[in-house]
């Protein structure tokens, strides 16, 4: 896809997309373009970025757009209805103050966000909706589903571990989805995952405790997403999978999103919420 255009765009919902440059940055400029429900309203990156000051159309390989990248949050977002966020966990934070003080929509698909930022995004909800999920395809929130169901179902007796692969770059471990699935597991046990999570394991690490929910990671390649809940019981398996293909099914339920969260108030909401899954 080396061609980009945004034509008719009338009153519809404007988004920004903050690091433009990055991989999911840029499919989602690319599936804003298409949209007919939206129109790129602005597309971000850090400051000295050489992308700056460039028609993020062309900047991308293709046809100049009218949108610039800037590094401008402030002026850029006060433009817009909503703001689409993959970027790094500090960003993020920044970004739904400001997002909040525009009274936009902050969609938020960073991971790695630690307590002190989640308390952060908190307080920024309380005046704007932020939408946020580990992952914003629609196979893997029906997976949660089903893994809080599984666990429900199945006493102690089933040890549970979640197993995930992903490409080369990605720098945080396990994956949000990963621990999105930790968490569904964990309450359909009537349990907090912080009780029961085991890290990694290496070493002499004892026999396993009855009960908790383990973590692996697999990092290689261009891997873009694979997740495996597997219920462990005596004489058999029961293993619940799932595997993207292609980082557009994230910026869909993104962009999806984004235009759900329009006529929303002020809270903190999960793509579950979006697609009426709750
Ligand atoms: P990526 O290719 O590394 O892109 C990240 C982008 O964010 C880059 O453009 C980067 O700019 C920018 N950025 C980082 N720190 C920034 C800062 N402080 N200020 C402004 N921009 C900043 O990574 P990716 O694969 O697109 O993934 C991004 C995030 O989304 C990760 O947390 C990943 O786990 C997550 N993700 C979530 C889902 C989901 O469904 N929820 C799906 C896929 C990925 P520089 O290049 O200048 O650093």
């Amino acid at each position: 896809m080396s061609d980009f255009q945004q034509t008719e765009t009338g009153d519809l919902p404007g988004i920004v997309v903050t690091g433009a440059s990055g991989r999911m940055g840029q499919m989602l400029i690319r599936l804003i373009l298409e949209n007919g429900d939206c129109r790129l309203a602005g597309a971000l990156e850090r400051a000295g970025h050489d992308w700056i000051g460039r028609d993020i159309g062309e900047a991308m390989g293709g046809q100049p757009v009218g949108i610039m990248v800037s590094d401008d949050p402030v002026g850029v977002i006060a433009r817009a209805q909503a703001v689409i966020d993959f970027t790094a966990p500090a960003a993020t934070v920044a970004f739904a103050e400001l997002t909040a003080q525009a009274r936009a929509v902050h969609v938020i698909g960073t991971t790695g966000l630690a307590e002190d930022d989640l308390a952060k995004l908190a307080a920024s909800a309380r005046h704007a909706p932020i939408i946020r999920a580990g992952n914003m395809s629609l196979g893997v929130n029906l997976l949660v589903g089903l893994t809080r169901k599984v666990a429900a179902a199945l006493g102690e007796e089933w040890d549970i571990e979640v197993v995930e692969a992903h490409h080369r770059m990605k720098v945080d471990a396990p994956s949000g989805t990963a621990l999105m699935l930790g968490e569904a597991a964990a309450e359909g046990r009537g349990a907090d995952l912080a009780d029961l999570r085991i890290p990694a394991r290496e070493g002499i690490t004892g026999a396993r405790e009855p009960g908790s929910i383990g973590f692996s990671a697999i990092r290689g390649g261009d891997v873009v997403g694979e997740h495996d809940v597997i219920f462990a019981g005596a004489g058999e398996r029961l293993i619940l999978r799932h595997v993207a293909t292609d980082r557009a099914i994230f910026a869909r339920g993104a962009i999806r999103a984004a235009l759900w969260g329009q006529d929303k108030g002020p809270g903190e909401y999960d793509m579950a919420d979006v697609l009426g899954l709750t």
